[in-house]
This record gives structure tokens, C-alpha cells and sequence, in this order.
């Protein structure tokens, strides 16, 4: 893992130490405080308040070290406080902190949209792609509709039951789960078409005979000629990190490009390195029309990307796009060390070392805990579904009982899936080995002191 494993003194030890009962005395006292000031709506999963953080251990204001295997939801895919981010970030934070691209322009926008390009599978000099900067992984979905609209002159939107997009008012209604996310916030917003996904844990379907399924409804409800997008994540995030069967993706891309249809990745959770190829969908063998990036762009700040074959980015008019703080300078300057850290450091290999070494340790444990239905995912981007022992039915009280009983021990997990069926796992790609056996051994001790 070459420079990674050298920390400065003053680093965080990545080891895990439980000092308090979790969350601790000084958490549970800003927790109160909270609850007077913010609505419960913004809802916090595990209520321990974090003073520090570095790549793969978060320090709470008790003073306990836990294993984050979330990542602030695959947000901080290089790990927290990467020396090569912060020093980016600290730089440019003194040189200048706005100016409104669309005002006066600077270089560091340009070369994010440089390296997302580069990635892109199949882009070339003949196949362009182009880059809109903005803030949050909403953002980049409801762009990108925007951007497929304005191409095609069309207006429906296809998405995927098990999908998730977001909590704005296009995104909201583009989810498959309407509670919490779109319950009460109504109206929803039309043309917009869900069709079945592929599940095969569930569906027992091939990759082609899903497509079918996915298509055949999708020619029913909306009708080819009056989509202007298929709105899919590669990889399902909050859905269950479901991986499609082999096939089925290239075969949706297929028809979207018989129908012009505008293919749309999103890759808000499943990109930035975190599978193994920059761009997820390179492992199934697509090439978008459009991708969209945020969450492990920029190392923890804010910032999202809608990358987009020229000749679709181009139909938009001057000042149809943008917002104020879209690709604000220090979020760019940090996307830029992302980038110059994935190279150097070849995390896209760390991505693949974490997927054998994590997912064999979720195999073994899969072999002592019949809970475990099912291990999936690629690269850094794993999950286990728990279902009741010889069903296929979730467990989600099972899940809820194993996350806690893993908190207690410091280790932080989040559950997955529209039935709260699954586990997830987003660990930093700089996660060494001995951690991730850290991880499986109280992932162990959780299953069994849960009752799995
Ligand atoms: C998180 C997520 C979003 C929304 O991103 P925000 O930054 O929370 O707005 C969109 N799509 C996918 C696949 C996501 O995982």
C-alpha cells in the first residue's frame, strides 16, 4: 500500500478502541441538545458525535475509536482526511473559495472535467464527453434529466424498482421507496415509469431474460418513443447493493440505443474507484451516454458530476445550466487529488484486493451463519442479505440487531434494501487487511450475539 501505511505521528492509530459505552456520555449530551434545534427528519443512524477522522477510524467526542465501514455512505472511498486531499483543499481554500464558474472560470473545474472524461469506457477523442459540475448527487440525477430532456425532446423518465436517486422533488419521485422519501411531499412528479430490475438472488432471472421483462414494461406503461432517459445505478446502493445479472444492463443499453433513449448511469454510490473500474458500469461492459458521480468524488466535500457525450451535453444554452456553488473550487481542488491518488496509488487494485479479502471473509462467515443467504457486490462495495434460515424472506429485525450489537463493539455498518433485507459494506480502499479481519471477527461475534 506504499506511502498509505506511513502516517505521521499525530495520525489517528487505525485500531479500533471502545473507551465508553457507544454512543458515550459527551455524545448523548449533545444528542439532547439536537433534539431541541433539529427536526427528526434528518434522522442519524448511529448518534455518536465524531470530533476526528482519519482514512478508515472515526474518533467520537468520548474519545472512542470505531471502524468505519460506511464512509459517510461511500462518500470518503479514499479514506477520511487523505494527507493528499486536505493539502489540495488547504491550498486552494488560500488561494480562492468562489467565484462563480459561470462568472470567471478556474482551472481546477476544467481538469475534474478532464479526469472524468478520461474515464469514461469508451470515450475517446471521436466519442467526446463533457462535464456539468455541481453539488450533490440529486443534483447530478435531476440534470441529467434535464440535459435528456433538452437532447431528445422527450419527457419520460425510466428508472428500476429497487432504485434510489435522491430526496429533492424529481429524485424523491424517482425512488422506489416512497416512504420516508416521497410520503407526504406530494404531488409526485409525472412520466415517471418504474420497471421491474434484476434481482437474481430473487428472480432467479438470466441477465436477457430480465432485460426482456424490464423492457416489455417499459414499452407497456410508457412507450419507447416518449422516453427521454433510463435512469439506472450499475450497481443498486440503497436498494440492497443489488448486482444485475451478467447481460442485463448491456442489453437495456442496447435498446436504449435502438429507441433514443439517453442511457443514464448513476453512479452517485457505485463509482469513483469504489468498484474496481473508475466508473462501475466499465465492469459490465457499457458505455453510457451519460454517467453521474458525487458521493467519492471529492473526498468528502461537496460536489457532482453529469458527464455526457458531447453531442447531448451541447443541446443545452448558455446559462441553461449551472448553480451557484456548482464545482466550487475547493471541492474541484480535492476532486483533482482524488483522481492523482486513485493513479498513484493504483486504488483501483485496492478495490479488488478489498473484494477477495473482504468477500472471503464473508464467505467463511456465510458457512457458519445460515442468515447469510447471500454475499455480493464488487470491488469495495459489498453486502450480505440476511433472510430467515432456508427462506428467501428478509430478516430485517436480524439486520437491525447485528448493526447494533457491531456498534457496541465500534464498528460502524449500515443496513441496505427496500425491506431492510441486507448489510452493506463502503470500507476506504486504503482498509489494510488486518482491519477488514477486525471487521469480520465482530461481524462474527455480532451474528451470533443477535441470534443468527
Ligand atoms: C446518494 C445517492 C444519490 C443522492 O445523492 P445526494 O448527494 O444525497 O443528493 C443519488 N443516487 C444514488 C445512486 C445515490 O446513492
Amino acid at each position: 500500500m506504499s506511502e498509505a501505511t506511513q502516517q505521521p505521528e499525530t495520525a489517528i492509530p487505525q485500531e479500533r478502541l471502545v473507551v465508553t459505552e457507544i454512543p458515550g456520555p459527551r455524545s448523548k449530551e449533545i444528542h439532547a441538545r439536537r433534539t431541541r434545534v433539529v427536526p427528526p427528519g434528518v434522522h442519524s443512524v448511529l448518534p455518536v458525535y465524531i470530533d476526528r477522522a482519519h482514512d478508515s477510524i472515526l474518533v467520537d467526542v468520548d474519545g472512542n475509536r470505531i471502524i468505519d465501514v460506511c464512509g459517510g455512505i461511500g462518500v470518503t472511498t479514499i479514506g477520511h482526511t487523505d494527507d493528499a486531499v486536505v493539502a489540495a483543499a488547504t491550498d486552494q481554500l488560500n488561494r480562492v473559495t468562489h467565484t462563480l464558474f459561470t462568472m470567471t472560470p478556474y482551472e481546477p473545474y476544467v481538469q475534474v472535467a478532464e479526469y472524468l472524461a478520461k474515464h469514461v469506457p469508451g470515450s475517446s477523442e471521436d466519442a467526446p464527453y463533457k462535464t456539468l459540475l455541481m453539488n450533490s448527487g440529486a443534483e447530478a440525477v435531476e440534470n441529467g434529466v434535464k440535459i435528456a430532456r433538452k437532447y431528445t425532446g422527450r419527457p419520460g423518465v425510466a428508472v428500476l424498482e429497487h432504485g434510489y436517486h435522491g430526496r429533492t422533488m424529481l429524485t424523491s419521485s424517482m425512488n422506489h421507496k416512497g416512504a420516508p422519501y416521497a410520503l407526504g411531499y406530494g404531488p409526485r412528479v409525472g412520466d415517471i415509469y418504474r420497471a421491474p430490475n434484476s434481482y437474481p438472488l430473487h428472480d432467479g432471472l438470466t441477465g436477457a431474460e430480465a432485460a426482456a421483462r424490464t423492457i416489455a414494461h417499459l414499452e407497456k406503461t410508457a412507450g419507447a418513443a416518449d422516453l427521454a432517459c433510463l435512469v439506472v445505478e450499475p450497481i443498486q446502493g440503497e436498494g440492497g447493493f443489488i448486482v444485475p445479472a451478467d447481460g442485463y444492463l448491456p442489453a437495456l443499453a442496447e435498446w436504449c440505443r435502438e429507441n433514443g433513449i439517453v442511457f443514464i448511469a448513476d453512479e452517485v454510490q457505485a463509482g469513483m474507484a469504489r468498484s474496481g473500474a473508475v466508473f462501475s458500469i466499465e465492469r459490465f461492459g457499457v458505455q453510457p451516454d451519460i454517467v453521474l458521480s458525487a458521493k467519492g468524488i471529492a473526498g468528502g466535500l461537496p460536489l457532482a458530476g453529469i458527464t455526457g457525450r458531447a453531442e447531448i451535453m451541447d443541446k443545452s444554452l448558455p446559462g441553461g445550466l449551472g448553480g451557484t456553488f456548482g464545482g466550487n473550487p475547493v471541492s474541484c481542488a480535492a476532486a483533482v487529488a482524488v483522481f492523482e491518488q486513485i493513479e498513484k496509488n493504483n486504488l483501483l487494485a485496492e478495490a479488488k484486493r478489498i473484494e477477495s479479502v473482504f468477500g472471503d471473509g464473508l464467505r467463511a462467515l456465510q458457512e457458519k451463519h445460515p442468515a447469510i443467504a447471500e454475499v455480493r457486490g464488487r470491488g469495495a462495495m459489498l453486502a450480505i442479505e440476511l433472510t430467515k434460515p432456508g427462506t428467501l424472506e428478509a430478516d430485517p429485525e436480524l439486520v437491525d440487531r447485528v448493526i447494533a450489537e457491531a456498534a457496541q463493539r465500534g464498528v460502524l455498518l449500515l443496513s441496505t434494501g427496500i425491506y431492510n433485507q441486507g448489510i452493506r459494506f463502503l470500507p476506504s480502499l486504503k482498509m489494510s487487511d488486518a482491519l477488514i479481519g477486525d471487521v469480520i471477527a465482530v461481524l462474527d461475534e455480532a451474528l451470533t450475539a443477535a441470534g443468527s
